[in-house]
């Protein structure tokens, strides 16, 4: 998405917790150390490149209503090579599930099959590919696991994990 936006992330700081930072061997799904409630985050003239680079969807898209605030939704939402990705506060973990997100994450990945775009909630290290019709629980998945999807047309049937280094 490249739609010019004047939105600020104000009180909202999510993303510094469900995003992994590899400089600050930050996980995914827990507090960066460096985040205060109402501070935001106490390094921000010398906060890590991959932190400047950040800024999730919601921020630079106007299509993504007042409601995908991440702060009130509790789902930051990124692009990936794949698709679209909806981190999920690990606090929250069922959000995505509630209305109006569920039917619209619905329909972005019906219209992804058709395009070859996935779907992913990301909860933590746990990934579940969600599809028109199916949800594929995938459990924890590890950085160097890959999703491979089975497809009939352009339907996705099923999923697996396999390790990187198979692919190559
Ligand atoms: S999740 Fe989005 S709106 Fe919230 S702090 Fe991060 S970039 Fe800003
Ligand atoms: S360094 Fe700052 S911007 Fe980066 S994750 Fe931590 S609190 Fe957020």
């Amino acid at each position: 998405m490249n739609v010019a936006s004047s939105r600020s992330c104000g009180e909202c700081t999510l993303c510094c917790k469900v995003m992994a930072i590899e400089t600050l061997t930050k996980p995914a799904g827990s507090w960066c150390t460096h985040c205060r409630s109402g501070q935001g985050c106490l390094i921000h003239a010398e906060r890590p490149a991959e932190c400047r680079a950040y800024s999730c969807l919601w921020l630079v898209d106007d299509r993504l209503g007042p409601h995908w605030k991440p702060s009130k939704s509790r789902l930051v939402l990124t692009t990936s090579e794949d698709g679209i990705e909806i981190r999920c506060d690990p606090g929250f973990p069922e959000a995505w599930r509630k209305e109006p997100y569920r039917s619209q994450i619905r329909q972005w990945a019906a219209s992804g099959e058709t395009h070859d775009v996935t779907v992913l909630i990301v909860i933590g290290e746990r990934m579940i590919l969600v599809t028109e019709e199916q949800e594929f629980d995938l459990g924890i998945v590890r950085p160097d696991q890959r999703i491979v999807r089975e497809l009939e047309g352009t339907r996705c049937v099923g999923a697996t994990l396999v390790e990187a280094s198979e692919l190559e």
